[in-house]
């Protein structure tokens, strides 16, 4: 039978005997109640073994911490049930399962504030554990003296069951908490568990202490069961069909994020205000260690936030040289030459200068590669181009990229055309001079040719414009015999495509 069906048939069968139990009342009545409990946290217990055995093993301390919640529990009930067999009739508080349910709220705390993902959350985790053990350990001394100290049962049974609340919607507190950023879908299964069961452990018991003051009814313990009824139901589901449709988004992760450690170190320095009569040294450090660990979280995650900025902005910066840099020849490629031309334009037209643009072309590539391969063409358009940016640079300003395939653009701005001549003269030289052997060139080495095109000072025109005539330049390069510079000039054929056939 699927667990999904068989949880209803175990639990509706134990409530209705429980019930029965409960308005028959026979002898040692409490005593049955105890036992049915017990009955339901057992079975509620091994639907959540089942699901330990069934989670990853990076949850199971999730779900470790839940059952070791719930055996404690189970223990605390089954003391209750001895306690019932020798006073029947039921004490207040003659029995003190206190330590049990202080236990079981920490270990869902700490279930809640366990997150083994990153450093940040590592080492938050573990502040967090130890705050939450230090607020369970000053809670449950500060029961025990309100418990010892009053005489008058029923105020002080009514002020424990305050406690106990104020206890369980601290649970409730860092559960929902917790819940609310939580995002992969294995660690939401568990904090729907985890939060069906802090917010039925905070309503069951409160309704059923709240009766028990006042009702001569055994009707009330039937209380008891429903928060195990709940978590069991929840456990035997195998998806998630509660809370499907919310997704932590930003504002959660600020609020929860910003409130989380604000939890626990409010709780602490609440519970040493109560201590303060009591015990000042003990108050004085635990308020002390509220104050210094938040701190310490809000360091923790500037710090973190930091780091996380200063990777961002190195990201960034690499992004921003990937966008504007060609791979293979370091070089700017066509978009990092635009940007350039864009303020070297404008520069040049405010201060009335000169600028030239230069289009090169390696010669019969295409010969080369089919005579070479490809590879040896990568590596001579990479040592072309680190012969033009040497001979470049020795220039100052001028702009070296490739603009495409195995052509490179020029900008020379405030040159005159006989100094952009020369430079260009320089430029196609030097790649000569590198020596690559071309099989199948008539130089038999590689060589380039180029394109020019100017502007005189103050002269008006467009930059789309200089270049088309630095290509038209180039292509009567070509036409020339390649390994040579060309101006443009008025009267050259208009189209460059032809030459790229
Ligand atoms: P021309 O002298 O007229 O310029 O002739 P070409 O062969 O150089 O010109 P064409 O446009 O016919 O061929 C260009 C070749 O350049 C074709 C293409 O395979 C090669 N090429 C373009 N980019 C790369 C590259 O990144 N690596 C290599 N190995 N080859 C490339
Ligand atoms: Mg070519
Ligand atoms: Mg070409």
């Amino acid at each position: 039978m699927k667990i999904q069906t068989l949880a209803p048939k175990v639990y509706v069968p134990l409530l209705a005997v429980h019930a029965a139990v409960l308005i028959a009342e026979p002898a040692r009545v409490l005593s049955w109640s105890y036992a049915l409990v017990l009955a339901v946290m057992l079975f509620t217990l091994f639907l959540g073994g089942r699901r330990l055995r069934l989670s990853v093993a990076h949850n199971r301390p999730w779900w470790t911490m839940l059952l070791l919640a719930l055996a404690v529990q189970l223990a605390a009930f089954g003391l209750l049930l001895a306690d019932s067999l020798v006073h029947p009739q039921g004490t207040l508080v003659a029995f003190d399962p206190t330590f049990y349910f202080c236990l079981s709220s920490l270990l869902l705390t700490l279930a809640a504030v366990y997150n083994p993902v990153g450093p940040l959350h590592r080492w938050a985790s573990a502040l967090d554990a130890v705050l939450a053990c230090a607020a369970a350990g000053l809670f449950y001394a500060l029961l025990r003296d309100v418990i010892k100290q009053d005489s008058a049962e029923t105020s002080t049974a009514s002020l424990v069951m305050w406690m106990f609340d104020a206890m369980a919607l601290f649970v409730v507190a860092c559960a929902t908490l917790r819940f609310a950023v939580a995002k992969r879908a294995d660690e939401r299964r568990f904090f729907v568990v985890l939060l069906v069961f802090a917010w039925a452990e905070l309503v069951f018991p409160a309704i059923h202490n709240r009766f028990i003051l006042s009702s001569e009814s055994y009707l009330p313990e039937l209380c008891l069961d429903l928060p195990f009824v709940a978590v069991g139901l929840r456990l035997s589901q195998r998806r998630n069909v509660a809370f499907r449709w919310y997704r932590p988004n930003r504002r959660a992760y600020l609020i929860a994020g910003g409130t989380s450690p604000f939890v626990l170190s409010m709780a602490l320095c609440l519970l040493a205000f109560a201590q303060f009569d009591r015990n000042r040294a003990l108050a004085f450090g635990a308020m002390a260690m509220g104050v210094v660990s938040y701190a310490i979280r809000v360091a923790l995650l500037l710090g973190h936030h930091l780091r996380q900025e200063g990777e961002l902005k190195h990201l960034q910066r690499g992004l921003r040289r990937t966008v504007v840099r060609d791979e293979l020849t370091g070089l700017l490629n066509r978009r990092g030459f635009y940007r350039n031309l864009d303020r070297v334009w404008e520069r040049v037209a405010q201060e009335r200068l000169p600028i030239a643009v230069a289009l090169l072309d390696i010669d019969s590539f295409k010969a080369y590669n089919d005579a070479h391969g490809h590879l040896a063409g990568d590596d001579c358009l990479a040592a072309v181009a680190r012969a033009l940016q040497q001979e470049a640079d020795a220039y100052g300003d001028l702009t070296v990229a490739r603009y495409g395939g195995e052509e490179f653009a020029v900008l020379l701005p405030g040159r005159d055309r006989a100094t952009a001549e020369h430079v260009l003269q320089r430029l196609r030289l030097r790649v000569e001079a590198l020596r690559i052997v071309h099989s199948r060139s008539p130089h038999g080495v590689v060589t380039i040719s180029a394109g020019l095109a100017a502007r005189d000072s103050g002269e008006q025109g467009e930059k789309s414009e200089l270049l088309d005539q630095a290509d038209q330049a180039l292509y009567a390069a070509k036409r020339a015999g390649r390994n040579c510079l060309r101006w443009f000039a008025p009267d050259l054929p208009a189209s460059g495509l032809d030459r790229r056939g």
